[in-house]
């Protein structure tokens, strides 16, 4: 199961799209515009295993940032949003309090809706996003993807609730194991990030998420086969906040 992939974004696109529905459980593909969330949903036919949501990457906040209406009008028929958050790295600084606003305002619409599941980047910048998602209970679930920040926010993070999506990418580097070992085993699922996250100079494909399953396992002190059913236990009870209650085995396997 993939929580967080941008399906979208494949070079050859179609391709991975019937290949991923065929090789895996579940996906979660995200996209980076509120016009990019409707540009996909009319490419990919809807599939029982897929769920597409709109969002505004905080990376293209300044470009992106006069489709904010378009996201918050199209957030009312989603039961999840993404992707979205903030990025506090040198490279994208300079928009951050652009950032801060595009993110506060979804949150604030996600509290008036009633709640939402948020698919959240939080890059150099989880103090901001946990503030916000604190000060505006109500807000619903959020999943945190590939979290990079101290140990002192995944605590703040744990105590809100969060989810946290993990990816081969992530896995591969000691902080991404020390990370994921702070993490509370039930609320952590698989993602591939793909295509931007890479291992060794490749793409991770979306049904190649679960591969985390066997560095999770040493982590977790258990047999790779018991850490994988924790992440497919884990991904249906996720996958049933979005509404997709009944997801199907997949043909093959990876
Ligand atoms: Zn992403």
């Amino acid at each position: 199961m993939d929580f967080h992939c941008h399906l979208d974004l494949y070079p050859d696109a179609k391709r991975v799209y019937v290949e991923a529905l065929r090789r895996t459980e579940f996906i979660w593909a995200v996209t980076t515009s509120p016009r990019a969330f409707a540009a996909t949903s009319k490419v990919f036919p809807a599939a029982q295993g897929l769920y597409i949501s709109p969002g505004l990457h905080p990376e293209v906040a300044d470009k992106k940032a006069s489709e904010l209406e378009l996201l918050l009008s199209q957030l009312e028929s989603c039961a999840g949003v993404g992707e979205i958050g903030l990025d506090g790295s040198t490279q994208y600084k300079y928009q951050f309090e652009l950032q801060i606003l595009v993110f506060r305002s979804v949150v604030q619409r996600c509290v008036e809706l009633g709640g939402r599941v948020l698919n959240i980047h939080s890059r150099a910048a989880a103090r901001e996003i946990l503030d916000i998602l604190e000060a505006n209970p109500g807000f619903g679930s959020a999943v945190m993807h590939w979290f990079t920040d101290s140990p002192t926010q995944l605590r703040r993070a744990v105590e809100l609730g969060c989810w946290f999506s993990v990816g081969p990418a992530m896995i591969s580097s000691a902080n991404g194991q020390k990370l994921s070992a702070l993490m509370p085993r039930e609320r952590v699922v698989s993602e591939s990030d793909g295509p931007f996250a890479k291992v060794h100079g490749t793409p991770v494909m979306p049904w190649e998420a679960d591969t985390v399953a066997a560095k999770l396992a040493q982590t977790w002190d258990m047999p790779a086969e018991d850490a994988s059913k924790v992440l497919r236990s884990n991904g249906l009870s996720l996958a049933r906040l979005l509404g997709m209650g009944t997801l199907r085995s997949p043909n093959a396997k990876a």
